[in-house]
């Protein structure tokens, strides 16, 4: 996701103005063009808010599969935002049996047909950024020195310090806004393609929806900026060629920049097993996916004996002939 080389994200418009503040948290509003009436559907359950054009029907809740949905008075208009679905709901299935029937340690029941709820057609709505951090950093690096005096062996630590100005650009970052996703598995099947962005309506879908983002923009931009100084930090440290170093001073900015709402495809499949969901998710333009799984006790003892066993036998061979 944050690859070091980018590209200009030449569909920003040019009418979004930048951020100049200092801490760079602050997510701009976009301008409002094309706008499309939205109804908002509150789970009374699980409290996520799905959203949907008018002539959706929404009965229940995607998460938790509770019929306690609340339409919210508020029909908004929304300038819509979105990259369309490229993979079609059999290569989603196609792409859950492979993973979960060749898995040998997932529990047979889980496997079953009936363990599986609908599958959910959805948009997520996330936020797009270009994430700069830049600054002056300080590190004291050393290399530890042996050194023969007197014929005595001593270790000499010679201490620098290594002063770095560095910029990092992060083009078209997808950050998660809703709590419902679990941010890893997010990270997991993120990389969508913001050159399939388009504007306005998605006109070819019948009926569709979206999870509209919960989580606070500060908390959103707050768990950003840890991950993007990781790798930034990562980057710098690997570039200082002493085998120690500490960071001494950190004066770097990280700025969110042409931050814009907008909806990627996913599909979703909740399994419930043992009074437990787990769900399994597919990045809708490009097929990545992931899931969480139960690891079954009786499978993962099986597996491990038959494993044991051709692990004898061949050394039982081998020991033989040889
Ligand atoms: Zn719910």
């Amino acid at each position: 996701m944050f690859d070091d080389e980018f590209e200009d994200g030449h569909f920003f418009d040019d009418d979004i103005e930048d951020i100049d503040e200092e801490d760079g948290s602050v997510f701009l509003e976009t301008e409002e063009k094309k706008e499309v009436p939205i109804t908002k559907y509150v789970c009374q359950n699980c409290q996520a808010t799905f959203c949907s054009p008018v002539h959706e029907k929404v009965d229940r809740c995607i998460f938790c599969n509770q019929k306690n949905i609340e339409v919210s008075d508020s029909v908004e208009n929304k300038t819509i935002y979105w990259i369309p679905f490229a993979k079609k709901e059999e290569e989603m299935l196609k792409d859950y049996r492979k993973k979960t029937f060749w898995n040998p340690l997932i529990p047979f029941l889980f496997k079953s047909k009936k363990t599986r709820q609908a599958i959910r057609k959805i948009y997520l709505s996330v936020f797009l950024a270009n994430i700069s951090y830049h600054g002056d950093i300080q590190f004291v690096a050393s290399d530890a020195k042996e050194i023969n005096e007197n014929k005595v062996k001593k270790i000499e630590n010679q201490k620098y310090e290594v002063d770095q100005n560095v910029h990092f650009e992060y083009k078209n970052v997808f950050l998660n806004t809703s709590s419902k996703i679990d941010s890893k598995i997010f990270d997991a099947i993120v990389d969508y393609n913001p050159d399939h962005l388009r504007e306005g309506f998605p006109e070819e879908e019948k009926s569709f929806l979206y999870l509209e983002g919960d989580v606070l923009i500060n908390e959103i931009a707050a768990k950003n900026r840890e991950k993007v100084s990781k790798h930034a930090l990562g980057i710098v440290r690997q570039n200082i060629k002493h085998s120690l170093k500490k960071l001494k001073q950190d004066n770097t900015v990280i700025q969110f920049e042409n931050t814009k709402a907008i909806w990627v495809p996913v599909y979703y499949l909740m399994i419930r097993y043992r009074k437990k969901e787990y769900y399994y998710i597919m990045n809708g333009e490009n097929g990545k996916s992931n899931m969480s799984i139960p690891v079954g006790l009786w499978e993962t003892v099986v597996f491990s004996l038959l494993v044991c066993t051709i692990i004898s036998v061949f050394s039982f061979f081998i020991a033989r002939f040889l």
